[in-house]
């Protein structure tokens, strides 16, 4: 069974002594379809708690409560908290009780909002089939979307998170939205789970209905009245016979109670631009040695254009230097195009321009300013000779 290290994003047949081979880290993840699970739900650990943390690193160990306000209520609590039984939408003065000790802080949406916009755009450069369900949670579809298994993919957007936005994320891996979002829920707060195909009956079978999106109070009560309490109860009755009793919604219990939801995964924003880039491990200087850095990043932009079905009217390069500097040149390309070749010949001439020997740490590109795929490439634009 293939093995993910969590934390150096290898991938190994038989780890030793359970841990990585590659960096000795015990985060390992391993599953029998590791391999081909491909969407995604993202959820933030105990969000707006884990921002205020990230500001105030004094507070790291101490529970800390978001909440208080006109509402009097508990909006978020660190893990921490939640050990003297603090949990989500509890009153104030219960969750007070609960923990004395609890530092409370004032909630600051604009700030939440922010960081929240920052994960999901790192979520949109692993692809760009992201759909957000709240300020710290999506859905994503990876099929496709970078070289590798999916899996791999996430565990590498679970550190970059980490690390530059310094909030922690659990990651629910499936082969739809309904699971995918159960998943990410069973290890949290750090986690990474999968459901797979073979397992998803088990797994459901003695779940209560609850765990249906769209099942709530009212609609359980009357499944328990009819005697079925658990998933595999309401598996046992047909789709048409769900139907007739309970409504269109009986579609939906006999499709999930199967482990079958069709839902595909919707972006909530046109794509603006897609873009890749990479740190060096040493600091490059020399234009050749940096254009062949290039070289991926406009296959895996190009790779990620087709998907989106977007073309590129513009190219970004973006480039860091030693000391921290961020500089960005863009232009226009004659025509839109999905094409990584195309991309790449575009941003050379940009590059040529920085390359005066200055020591860069990363390079980027970005495909901007994007089109329609049908405008994209042109056929006269292989006839036409070489500009
Ligand atoms: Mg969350």
């Amino acid at each position: 069974m293939t093995t993910l290290c969590r934390d150096c994003a290898s991938l190994a047949t038989a780890p030793a002594g359970g841990r990585c081979a590659a960096c000795r880290s015990p985060r390992l993840m391993s599953h029998p379809e590791i391999e081909t699970l491909s969407l995604a739900h993202i959820d933030c650990d105990a969000f707006y708690a884990s921002v205020e943390k990230r500001d105030h690193p004094e507070l790291l160990d101490r529970p800390v409560i978001v909440g208080g306000g006109t509402r009097g209520v508990v909006l978020a609590c660190c893990y921490v908290a939640r050990l003297s039984g603090v949990r989500s939408a509890m009153p104030m003065f219960k969750a007070r009780h609960a923990c004395p000790d609890a530092v409370v802080i004032a909630p600051d949406m604009t700030k939440y909002r922010t960081v929240g916009r920052q994960v999901h755009e790192l979520m949109r450069q692993a692809t760009p089939l992201v759909q957000p369900l709240s300020i710290d949670e999506a859905f994503l579809d990876l099929a496709g979307a970078a070289e590798g298994p999916p899996a791999r993919t996430l565990a590498l957007l679970a550190r970059q998170i980490e690390r530059e936005i310094g909030v922690t994320v659990s990651i629910g891996l499936s082969y739809n939205k309904f699971l995918a979002k159960i998943a990410s829920d069973l290890d949290k707060p750090r986690g990474f789970a999968a459901i797979g195909r073979a397992e998803a009956l088990d797994f459901l079978g003695p779940r209560s209905v609850s765990l249906i999106w769209g099942v709530g109070a009212a609609l359980q009560r009357k499944l328990a009245q009819d005697g079925i309490g658990t998933i595999a109860e309401l598996r046992a009755h047909p789709e048409r016979a769900l139907v007739a009793r309970y409504g269109t919604i009986g579609r939906r219990l006999a499709r999930f109670s199967r482990g079958e939801d069709d839902r595909a995964v919707e972006p909530d924003q046109p794509t603006k631009s897609i873009s890749a880039e990479t740190t060096f491990t040493h600091d490059i200087a020399p234009y050749e040695a940096l254009a062949e850095e290039l070289r991926p990043l406009c296959d895996s932009v190009a790779h990620r254009l087709q998907r989106a079905n977007k073309a590129a009217t513009g190219v970004t390069l973006k480039l860091k230097t030693s000391d921290f500097q961020v500089l960005s040149r863009s232009r226009k390309l004659a025509d839109p195009t999905q094409r990584a070749e195309i991309l790449y010949r575009a941003v050379l001439p940009l590059l040529r321009a920085e390359a005066d020997g200055t020591a860069y740490r990363l390079i980027g590109i970005g495909a901007d300013r994007l089109a329609e795929a049908v405008l994209a490439d042109p056929p006269d634009l292989f006839a036409r000779p070489t500009e």
